[in-house]
């Protein structure tokens, strides 16, 4: 009998062990999994230098201030690719925006297929993945956008609870699609000085946006409209 009670009590509180590890193990940061890409020394310049000439902030460290989350898509299919094509310091092969800067394209997240959460920059570290915002725009990258490769339902989960998690630790006041981007020309955010140097952008797609925004509505977002530039003229 004695035995029995003392096996009991030790169930019961491996029970209560088991409890905790979930919990712990269900946090927030536990979802996310940290995949550095390089940040060297030559990678901290080129930010420095792009913040500078494309937006006139002369920063000694290559921080943003987030105000503003940015979904994408990569069109390339898997994880492993898409984290090459980001991983180098310096752009590669893209002649069309290797005249604004030969830093290397980026974003802060990146979102699988089946919905895992990769982190390859610290949150608050400049990543180029949108003209005129990246000193306040948080990216977030999903893999594939093809025919063959469309946005999955577990990445559109992903990036809502991603959207609310960023919206808890930071002062966000936007969430837009990238091929919205343009939209913030003359906002007071959009700090780009070249007028001609845009690209056209559909990523990731109206209707992915239309379910990432119906779950992340408790932020009271802004609407990315041209509100501003409408008063001016
Ligand atoms: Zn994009």
């Amino acid at each position: 009998m004695k035995r029995n009670k003392i096996l009991s009590k030790l169930t019961s509180i491996s029970r209560v062990f088991v409890f905790i590890w979930f919990m712990v193990s269900c946090s927030a940061d536990n979802r996310i999994i940290d995949a550095p890409i390089l940040f060297n020394e030559e990678r901290k310049e080129l930010t420095l230098q792009y913040l500078s000439e494309r937006y006139g902030l002369e920063q000694t460290e290559p921080t943003i201030n987030p105000k503003m989350i940015v979904l994408h898509w990569t069109v390339i299919p898997t994880f492993e690719e898409s984290f090459e094509t980001f991983n180098s310091a310096s752009l590669p092969n893209r002649p069309d925006i290797k005249a604004a800067s030969a830093l290397n394209v980026s974003a802060q997240f990146m979102v699988d297929r089946d919905g895992t959460i990769y982190r390859l920059l610290p949150e608050t570290t400049m990543a180029r993945h949108v003209i005129g915002l990246n000193h306040c725009a948080i990216g977030i990258e999903n893999i594939g956008g093809t025919e063959d490769f469309p946005l999955t339902e577990a990445q559109v989960g992903s990036n809502i609870w991603l959207v609310n998690y960023l919206s808890k630790k930071y002062k966000i006041a936007y969430l837009i699609g990238h091929y919205e981007y343009t939209l913030f020309e003359g906002h007071e955010l959009w700090l780009e000085k070249d007028d001609g140097y845009r690209t056209a952008k559909d990523d990731p797609g109206a209707d992915f946006m239309k379910k990432v925004r119906d779950g992340t509505l408790k932020n009271d977002f802004k609407p990315s409209t041209r509100i501003q530039q409408v008063e001016i003229e």
